[in-house]
């Protein structure tokens, strides 16, 4: 039996290429990156046996994943939190269409926001879709979730959601790995109208959703990852989901506690280990990583009238990451901080990197709005948010993917001339283009900056899906070509470049600017390699 040090990343990605995935699909974000850098890094992918790639945005890798499941092979797809958002709308009606081949769709929480702009809780997603939610407290969970998870989605033609939170993505240990599953063959849905959403077919497909809730239920109930374990002291009971568990035996070192415990894995909540844990208990601990989501069950249609701790009653911090300490102090055990942080490695504000090409771009800009009043600048999530913060102060806003120029049009509607937009070229590609046609169509007075730097930076140097074609989209959504600019933002283009960016915040229509640098760290990366290449080839 193999044995593996993975991140909870890595080791759902090696779940899913040992459970005969054929395709995955992603876009990337923390703490969800590495699931698909694994697999597009593994020799099955480099053989093309298993199809692995990132998509525009989380939409197109959902539907992606969605005919794959269609024509019967396995697929999974994988997104931070906040990317369900732009999934939401496949993913929810997923649930009616179903699932041919195993479909798993990977939502990776940022309790903290560690890297994100919110805390959501994606298991509100996969409760409010109806699927069933898998949800591991340990990377060995994690890896056996997934051949599970696809066995599950085969058996009821359901896809299912496998939520997992930062700390279990990024952090190590040692899994065994299972014998490896054959990929499906092709074969496409048995009735041949099951993906074909018109009322009244969604109609019946909803109320065999319905359905099926009750099954779902049926196999939490005999999960083996909804586990009852007794215990002796029944003044309380501890309900824990997914790394909640891990936290809980963190603070008994012996892993002997004296409370009933319903570890949850799975949901929906197994409704007779819930009504067990509360019948014997005289009180009841919900140790939970995100929201309060099973307490806030537990509290209205469960409700028992039991004296119910968790988020909801302060015995855990409404907000941020649960914690072992944290856990230890609801179970007024004494709190396990750990020793003072180093000088060395103490917290320091993030910043754009020594000679960033965003850097030269902010100068101009700011430079070009010297003498109007400032909050003109609608930005957008990148590397170049940054720009918000000592010493550029360059942008105003930052709110989610593509928000930069519809924030940007509806600000100009309102009558706030001139404004800017400062997008990405990734996440131009990913929300960006819909925005800029908006603009485009009702010639909105706007200056949009697509700030190209050749990658997906902010995530560590994925490809971007607009790459060599910024322009031709541009122009092709209308852009009048004489308003579109691409500048060299280096220090001696500067005063060009700030002349030019004036020039435009005057024009009264849409403007499009595109500093165009490779980013310094995939600039230094690619150069190594090619100088290893070029040694290799010598010696050879
Ligand atoms: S990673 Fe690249 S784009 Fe991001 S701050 Fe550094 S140089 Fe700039």
């Amino acid at each position: 039996m193999q044995k593996n040090v993975f991140l909870g990343d890595e080791a759902i990605a090696q779940g899913a290429m040992d459970a005969g995935i054929s395709s995955i699909y992603a876009y990337p974000g923390t703490p969800s990156t590495e699931i698909l850098e694994f697999v597009i890094d593994s020799i099955k992918t480099r053989r093309h046996s298993i199809h692995a790639a990132w998509c525009t945005n989380e939409k197109t890798a959902m539907e992606a994943a969605l005919g794959v499941s269609y024509a019967g092979k396995r697929a999974m797809v994988c997104m931070k939190h906040v990317g369900l958002n732009v999934a939401a709308d496949p993913f929810i009606n997923s649930a009616i269409t179903g699932a041919n081949g195993g479909l798993i769709i990977i939502a990776a929480d940022d309790p903290s926001m560690h890297s994100s702009q919110n805390e959501q809780d994606s298991r509100f997603y996969g409760k409010f879709a109806m699927i069933p939610i898998l949800e591991p407290c340990n990377q060995q969970e994690a890896y056996d979730m997934v051949f599970y998870g696809f066995n599950l989605s085969e058996l009821y033609g359901i896809p299912v959601l496998l939520r997992l939170t930062t700390r279990l993505a990024h952090s190590r240990a040692g899994i065994i790995r299972k014998d490896t599953v054959e990929q499906n063959e092709l074969h496409l849905p048995a009735d041949p109208r099951q993906f074909i959403l018109l009322p009244v077919i969604a109609r019946q497909r909803f109320k065999a959703l319905l359905q099926s809730q009750l099954s779902f239920i049926a196999e939490s109930e005999k999960s083996p990852y909804n586990y009852y374990f007794e215990g002796d002291n029944k003044k309380l009971g501890i309900i824990t989901a997914g790394l909640a568990y891990n936290y809980l035996l963190e603070n008994y070192p012996d892993r002997i506690v004296p409370y009933p415990i319903l570890k949850i894995g799975q949901y929906p909540l197994p409704r007779t280990k819930i009504e067990r844990i509360i019948s014997e208990c005289e009180r009841i601990l919900v140790l939970e990583d995100g929201y309060p989501f099973i307490e806030e069950m537990l509290r209205s249609y469960l409700n028992h009238h039991k004296i119910i701790g968790g988020r909801m009653d302060g015995s855990i911090p409404l907000d941020g990451e649960l914690t072992p300490c944290k856990v230890a102090t609801a179970l007024n055990l004494p709190t396990c901080e750990g020793s003072p942080i180093p000088s060395i490695v103490r917290p320091r504000p993030p910043s754009l990197c020594k000679g960033c090409p965003h850097i030269y771009s902010y100068n101009a800009l700011n430079e070009a709005l010297t003498g109007y009043s400032k909050g003109r600048v609608f930005s957008d999530i990148g590397c170049y948010t940054l720009g918000a913060l000592s010493p550029y102060h360059a942008i105003n806003t930052c709110v989610d993917m593509g928000a930069s120029i519809t924030m940007a049009k509806g600000a100009a509607d309102a009558g706030l001339t001139p404004v800017v937009a400062v997008i990405g070229d990734s996440t131009f590609a990913h929300s960006g283009i819909t925005g800029l046609l908006d603009a485009v169509n009702y010639k909105t007075p706007v200056t949009v900056m697509i700030l190209d730097n050749y990658t997906t930076a902010m995530t560590g140097g994925q490809p971007s899906a607009g790459e060599g074609k910024l322009e031709a989209i541009c122009l092709a959504v209308g852009v009048e070509k004489e308003h579109l600019h691409v500048l060299s933002p280096i220090p001696k283009e500067h005063e060009k470049n700030t002349e030019i960016l004036k020039k435009e915040l005057a024009y009264n229509g849409v403007s499009v600017i595109i500093p165009r640098r490779e980013c310094i760290q995939t600039a230094t990366k690619r150069l190594r390699e090619e100088r290893i290449e070029k040694l290799q080839k010598q010696e050879a």
